[in-house]
């Protein structure tokens, strides 16, 4: 049999695959890289081909424009693409609209590198897919125990409930453009939440993306072009960082409001002046990191970007052999458009 490390190892560009010569994920431009979804450090512009699920070659183009590689090879769910022996394919990551595991077959080794992933539901994307492999390849971004998320309902219900109590102050929500605001949305009709909802420019492409792509999102109207505090116990969705920033001056004293994983560490919310902090997530939680791991029982398991530490230590615990890859590059979020 051969080493894994014959089929995937990690370079500097990112995870490079010898025998297909082609990468995952660069974050140098490279011939030929295969993409797991479209977050800014996992997607960058400037490879000569580009294999990715048909929904992360739009968000691709959506965000760099139509020439963002100089060609693009769709792989839909199923399907699998053969390079110089090595076949690929894409399973669902559960992480936003398109994302995707590559899964790397080669003279008998499967190798599945997930990207970015998470386990709860979403209503926004295709649940993540376990596909059984010999080295399965995992995020760490909250690779700690103290890293347990609450479930998305009871987030946004305390959303809704502070709406019902501040009815005369608009909700400014700070979410990521691909695939937080939509799911902060989504999560909102889920709830009852009938009312349009504001959002910023820099969310209308990907709103409308994602609808193109059956995600219902209801009425959405811009959040321009308003008298300074005119939403009143209303939703308005913006990047985070436009919450902090003069746009964020038109409404007068804003509930501000954060979607992010991160709003789980108090103080986190606090450096940021949030005064209502919603712990939703895109990326698995501990408990679902280590359900992975003990789902998929695979030879190895290699550990890339966040915190490694734990994650190692209790697969050492667990009789399971793992490794760090320490690969660099890859952000703790999204990176805001
Ligand atoms: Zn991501
Ligand atoms: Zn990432």
């Amino acid at each position: 049999m051969i080493r894994f490390e014959d089929l995937l190892r990690p370079t500097p560009a990112g995870l490079y695959c010898p025998p297909g010569d082609f990468y995952i994920d660069p974050v140098r431009p490279v011939d030929r890289a295969v993409i797991t979804h479209g977050h800014a450090d996992h997607a960058r512009a400037g490879h000569g081909v580009v294999l990715a699920t048909p929904q992360t070659l739009a968000i691709m183009s959506e965000r760099y424009g139509e020439e963002f590689s100089a060609r693009r090879e769709a792989v839909a769910r199923g399907e699998t693409v053969v390079a110089n022996g090595v076949s690929i394919s894409l399973a669902p990551a559960g992480h936003v609209l398109g994302s995707a595991q590559a899964v790397i077959r080669w003279k008998g080794v499967t190798i599945v590198v997930s990207g970015d992933y998470k386990r709860r539901r979403d209503p926004t994307c295709a649940a993540f897919e376990p596909v059984a492999c010999n080295v399965f390849i995992s995020e760490a971004t909250f690779g700690l125990p103290v890293f347990t998320h609450p479930p998305d309902g009871e987030e946004i219900g305390r959303l809704v409930h502070s709406l019902t109590q501040f009815p005369e102050r608009a909700h400014l929500v700070g979410a990521y453009a691909l695939g937080k605001a939509q799911r902060v949305i989504r999560l909102l009709r889920e709830a009852g939440w009938e009312r349009p909802i504001y959002v910023h420019g820099a969310l209308e492409r990907l709103n409308r993306l994602y609808e193109r792509e059956g995600v219902e999102l209801g009425p959405i109207l811009p959040a321009t072009g308003l008298k300074s505090n005119a939403l009143g116990g209303e939703v308005v969705i913006a990047p985070p960082s436009a919450t902090q920033d003069r746009w964020a001056r038109r409404f007068a004293d804003p509930v501000l409001a954060f979607a992010s994983g991160w709003m789980g560490v108090r103080a986190r919310a606090r450096q940021r002046g949030v005064e209502l902090p919603l712990v939703l997530s895109d990326h698995a939680d501990w408990p679902e990191l280590i359900g992975t791991f003990a789902e998929l029982r695979p030879e190895e398991i290699w550990i890339t970007h966040g915190r490694e530490e734990g994650l190692l230590r209790w697969c050492e615990l667990n009789g399971q052999k793992a490794r760090a890859l320490r690969l660099v590059g890859y952000g703790e979020e999204e990176d805001e458009v």
